[in-house]
């Protein structure tokens, strides 16, 4: 591919899984992110709800469908998202994160909800066959960010780099009342202080982003959910445009922020 074919990178932030089953602005903003940009490969997608000791990848032909929640409606347990694995994405990613030790996961893992509750949206087909990688939890975010970047030479491979978390994701903070906001003073501060930095091309000051204080450790209190982000801005080159086709707080404290690097803005057609 030319560097012109480069696939661009996306985060998304992902809610509840109940969004699965649902159609709102935010499920179309995802379909319209899928739909302005060229059909990849195959997808790697870094969730929030993959954490392990060291790294792992999933490298079956056929990931299961996770369901990794507890009390929801029978229906969410019946979504299935079929997509094919990828194995020999799964080896290039081995290859080009070396000397990082990388596992080929063949059924410790699949697709869990972080990833199948966004591509049943965008991929609605699941015909691109898609790949997961777990976050080692021993890595610092410079580290988590390093990783991101030796994994942007698959943008010329046509490969899309996703990830699935949130920028500000407190759960026993969240205002079950408020899907609508407003965001609480700290959520939105923070989120704005990340979206400005993505804006501008800072990614140190999104690494360094427990220096905001009090309102980074009430927006990240527990990293998970922040970690996937750094990899998208790892794996982009310098002077990318950032776009940011969903963009809003609900229940107070949950950051549903998407961000598109390396593609024209998406738009989102009505219903
Ligand atoms: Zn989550």
């Amino acid at each position: 591919m030319s560097a012109s074919q480069r696939m661009p990178v996306v985060f998304f932030g992902h809610g509840s899984p109940m969004i699965a089953l649902e159609t709102n602005d935010t499920t179309r903003a995802w379909a319209a992110i899928a739909e302005a940009i060229p059909r990849p490969k195959a997808i790697l997608c870094v969730s929030a709800h993959w954490l392990t000791k060291g790294v792992g990848v999933t490298a079956m032909d056929k990931p299961r469908t996770i369901h990794d929640f507890g009390a929801f409606p029978q229906a969410l347990f019946d979504v299935q998202y079929p997509a094919p694995g990828a194995p020999d994405l799964a080896e290039r990613v081995r290859q080009i994160l070396a000397p990082t030790r990388v596992i080929l996961d063949q059924q410790a893992w699949g697709l869990d909800h972080g990833t199948w509750s966004v591509l049943v949206k965008a991929y609605p087909k699941a015909d691109v066959p898609v790949v997961q990688l777990s976050m080692d939890v021993d890595l610092s975010p410079q580290g988590h960010f390093d990783l991101g970047r030796r994994l942007a030479p698959l943008r010329d491979e046509g490969v899309l780099i996703i990830a699935s978390g949130n920028i500000v994701h407190n759960l026993p903070k969240m205002d079950w009342s408020a899907q609508n906001g407003p965001a609480f003073d700290w959520a939105a501060r923070f989120n704005d202080a990340m979206r400005t930095a993505i804006a501008e091309d800072r990614p140190d000051a999104v690494v360094e982003f427990a220096s905001l204080g009090r309102d980074a450790s009430l927006s990240v209190p527990s990293p998970d959910h922040f970690w996937p982000l750094l990899y998208i801005l790892g794996a982009r080159a310098p002077g990318e445009a950032a776009s940011f086709p969903v963009d809003h707080i609900e229940y107070g404290s949950l950051s549903m922020t998407s961000v598109v690097i390396g593609a024209d803005p998406p738009v989102a057609r009505a219903a």
